[in-house]
């Protein structure tokens, strides 16, 4: 990062920044072909590692990549605000995000899937014990995207 001055590094600031934001964007390339979209999410470090949960229906764009490349960015972002100035040049903008990649996996298994579900729901709803109909399992395909690169920026 060019601004290292404004990296951050810190796991336990990074889940802050990661908790407080409520839109997740998954970026794919397909070749020269790049696909993103802004999903709902959840989140947990799993043996110390950080790993994201999303859902979807069965079919679609995202859930084709999904399976056909395995591998995804993502970006994350949050408390945006902007700094006004009476030059244009001295604009700026207040933001904490995230940027990162990871490998992808569908969960099929049914408790690993109301799991991961109550994974996301706790972070919209405060609340983690949901219960789900299985006609609603049936239909709702979820991922896993384990990290292996993430990077951190707080500008203020
Ligand atoms: C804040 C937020 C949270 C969301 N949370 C979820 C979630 O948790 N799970 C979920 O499945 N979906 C969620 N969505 C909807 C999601 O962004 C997609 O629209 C949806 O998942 C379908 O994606 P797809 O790749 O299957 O697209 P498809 O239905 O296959 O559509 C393909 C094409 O439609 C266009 N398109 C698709 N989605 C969008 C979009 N959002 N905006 C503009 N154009 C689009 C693109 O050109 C794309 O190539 C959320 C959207 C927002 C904005």
């Amino acid at each position: 990062m060019r601004r290292k001055d404004l990296a951050v590094s810190d796991p336990a600031e990074l889940d802050d920044i990661i908790l407080s934001c409520d839109c997740f964007r998954l970026a794919f390339a397909d070749g020269t072909k790049p696909y993103i979209v802004p999903l709902s999410f959840g989140y947990q470090r799993e043996d110390g590692a950080p790993v994201f949960y999303f859902h979807s229906a069965k079919e679609g764009r995202k859930v084709e990549l999904s399976r056909k490349l395995a591998h995804a960015g993502f970006e994350l972002d949050t408390n945006r605000a902007i700094n006004e100035n009476e030059k244009p040049c001295d604009f700026s903008v207040r933001y904490q995000s995230i940027i990162g990649e990871g490998t992808l996996t569908e969960i099929t298994d049914t408790d690993e899937k109301i799991r991961g579900l109550n994974l996301i729901m706790d972070h919209y709803s405060g609340r983690a014990n949901w219960e789900f109909p299985l006609h609603v399992l049936d239909k709702t395909v979820l991922f896993r995207l384990n990290v292996s690169e993430i990077s951190g920026k707080k500008h203020s």
